[in-house]
């Protein structure tokens, strides 16, 4: 019995070693990877519910020598506690609007362009000019770009975040609520804060056709979110049946491997060529 609960504490030990381990060499490799060009983002395309685009949610992705490829859900986090966030996301930001202002320039077409920002990136101090001023590097017309943040940038200093995104929204940029209803929030909050689209979580997405629960979480959002003037977006659609129910629901956009799954710039480019309006 002895040896057992003693293997058990070794397994337990090597197991935290190997994720601290494993956390340290992606800090290591994640503060070079910008300058070895190893981070790149993909364009997951949106629809409306007649099927016409509406624009692209930018993703980003890492390829590391040593690492192989690392999810974002893995080391964004690690870029959030490290103090590498703000770097990080300004060069998504970059990337982001520079590929998609190629795009729409040379196919003549214009769209939108949802990025997601940290909560870490959004309340450093630099975050509004630095972001306007690459905006107007690029001449990105600054109506197509939609941030996205999640419901914890409430947990901050409420003042600042309400009086950041009405900053924002003066500049005729965007707001989007990503994994609504999975967070932190409060309903007497969504109506003091200047948010243009709430994005329904995946996760109600997943069940809506079989849990009763789910649905009427998406069916919840969904007044909320018109009574307050925001446009709804569904997102992790997979199937057509999950569509037609949310169109039961007057959902406005629609995201998912049913459409698209995220694509390279120049598959993007490519898919738009053939896509109509
Ligand atoms: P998110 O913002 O909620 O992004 C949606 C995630 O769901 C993406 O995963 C996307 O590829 C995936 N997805 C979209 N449609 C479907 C579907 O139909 N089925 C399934 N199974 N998955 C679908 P990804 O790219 O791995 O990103 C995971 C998370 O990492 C994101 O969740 C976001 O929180 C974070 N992230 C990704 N890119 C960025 C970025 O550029 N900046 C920041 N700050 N965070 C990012
Ligand atoms: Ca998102
Ligand atoms: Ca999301
Ligand atoms: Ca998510």
């Amino acid at each position: 019995e002895a040896k057992k609960i003693k293997n058990t504490f070794v397994f337990f030990e090597n197991s935290l070693k190997d994720k601290y381990l494993r956390q340290s060499l992606i800090e290591q490799e994640l503060r070079k990877a910008i300058t070895n060009d190893e981070i790149y983002m993909m364009y997951q395309p949106q629809f409306d519910s007649n099927l016409n685009f509406h624009g692209v949610e930018a993703l980003v992705r890492w390829e590391n020598s040593k690492l192989g490829f690392v999810t974002p859900d893995e080391f964004i986090k690690i870029a959030e506690n490290s103090g590498i966030m703000a770097s990080l996301g300004n060069h998504i930001i970059s990337k982001s609007l520079k590929d998609i202002k190629n795009i729409q320039d040379s196919l003549k077409k214009q769209f939108h362009l949802s990025i997601n920002i940290s909560m870490k990136q959004f309340i450093e101090k630099e975050f509004f000019n630095d972001l306007l001023h690459q905006i107007k590097k690029v001449k990105f017309k600054k109506e197509y770009i939609t941030l996205e943040v999640t419901e914890n940038v409430f947990i901050e200093d409420i003042e600042f975040i309400v009086n950041l995104l009405n900053r924002l929204k003066k500049q005729n940029l965007k707001i989007s609520l990503d994994d609504f209803g999975t967070g932190y929030s409060s309903l007497s909050l969504l109506k003091k804060v200047p948010i243009d689209e709430l994005k329904i979580d995946k996760s109600f997405i997943d069940d809506i056709i079989n849990d009763v629960n789910s649905l009427n979480m998406a069916k919840s959002i969904i007044t909320i979110g018109k009574q307050l003037n925001m446009s709804i977006l569904a997102e992790g659609i997979e199937t057509k049946e999950q569509k037609d129910l949310l169109d039961t629901l007057n959902c406005d956009l629609y995201q998912g491997y049913y459409y698209s799954k995220p694509l390279r710039k120049e598959q993007l480019k490519e898919f738009l060529k053939t896509t109509s309006s």
